[in-house]
């Protein structure tokens, strides 16, 4: 929305690249091809990507914009909002970047602490962010560390509730149960984050998109550096659309195989929360994670207030029953210590 803009942006154009049709193509310093035409630039809005993504979102490709990973897509709302000394709101625990981001681009970050991590109380949440007197409120849904999700009704009240542009990071959607679609048609202060990282395991490519209102996506266009999508992301990107059947099937194993992996960690005594993502959460005993690491397993540990906590992405079958047999191990020689 432009009210929530920085006053700089405000006044800023897009930087426009000229993709006509050509003969001759001399208007961009570009070298001679020797290596299979990518002497070129890429298109610099991902037009053919965008506009078979949008298809399948059923989406304008106006009210899309993709990204060098959905990590470069905080960052432009960031830049595109946030003026120094202002504050970015978010929940805690959540993804550690949007900390990290807020700080680079001299933001306040102010986090509302989601107590015994269970279901979020939205009215006092929308207080915090009213006192806070946030430019920008970030939710990560489901969330990054501990899985869970903030159901449909308490997002829509929190965007139509609060004074602030809201970005909604749905990088673990797909592995969740939530409604498909998303509304931002409906609002002008949102934004939906996704990623093709996750759900369509390709991380390697590093490739993110946006949805929102077109008027948004105009400007963060403006804030956007040209040609933030490869050529060689944006090819592999298009034949991955192509692939929906082999995503929807891992998805589905992913989903099975955490339910199995929920189960057996809880008969070794783990406790791990109810996950909505591809991957558990849960707290164990110290240095789990360093001895497991020993064994060639690795699972992600943390540090400060979530010490003692582990985040376990979840594998395929036999990636599974390697973690479990390690974790076995790992408990019968602690009580053989004991
Ligand atoms: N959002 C969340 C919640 C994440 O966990 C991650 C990756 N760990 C990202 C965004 C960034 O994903 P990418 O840049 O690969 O799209």
């Amino acid at each position: 929305m432009y009210k929530y803009l920085r006053e700089e942006i405000k006044n800023l154009k897009a930087y426009r690249v000229n993709e006509m049709e050509y003969k001759v193509k001399l208007d961009a310093n570009e070298g001679i091809d020797w290596m299979d035409g990518l002497n070129r630039y890429p298109l610099d809005r991902s037009d053919e990507l965008r506009e078979k993504l949008a298809k399948n979102l059923h989406k304008r490709a106006q009210e899309l914009l993709l990204g060098n990973g959905s990590s470069e897509l905080i960052e432009l709302m960031m830049k595109a909002y946030l003026e120094a000394g202002e504050t970015v709101v978010s929940i805690s625990p959540t993804f550690s970047m949007y900390r990290i981001f807020t700080i680079i681009h001299k933001g306040r970050y102010e986090e509302y602490p989601l107590d015994g991590m269970e279901r979020i109380d939205v009215d006092r949440f929308i207080e915090f962010v009213d006192e806070k007197n946030a430019k920008l409120v970030v939710l990560c849904n489901p969330n990054n560390p501990t899985g869970s999700l903030i159901p449909k009704e308490d997002i829509l009240r929190i965007i139509s509730s609060v004074d602030a542009m809201v970005v909604l990071d749905e990088a673990y959607i797909e592995f969740s149960d939530y409604p498909s679609g998303d509304d931002t048609g409906e609002f002008k202060n949102l934004v939906v984050l996704r990623t093709f990282s996750k759900g369509m395991a390709l991380a390697g490519i590093r490739l993110g998109y946006m949805i929102g209102h077109e008027e948004i996506i105009g400007y963060i266009n403006r804030v956007r550096s040209p040609y933030n999508v490869n050529v060689l992301t944006q090819s592999v990107g298009i034949k991955a659309l192509e692939g929906e059947g082999t995503t929807k099937k891992n998805i589905e194993m992913i989903k099975s195989e955490r339910c199995r992996m929920k189960n057996e960690l809880e008969k070794m005594g783990f406790k791990p929360l109810d996950s909505q993502a591809n991957f558990l959460f849960f707290p164990g005993e110290m240095g789990l994670g360093n001895s497991l690491a020993e064994k060639g397993i690795l699972i992600r540990s943390f540090g400060g207030e979530l010490e003692g906590f582990y985040r376990l992405t979840i594998g395929t079958p036999l990636e599974n029953d390697a973690v479990l047999k390690a974790i076995e191990e790992v408990q019968n020689e602690r009580s053989k210590l004991k």
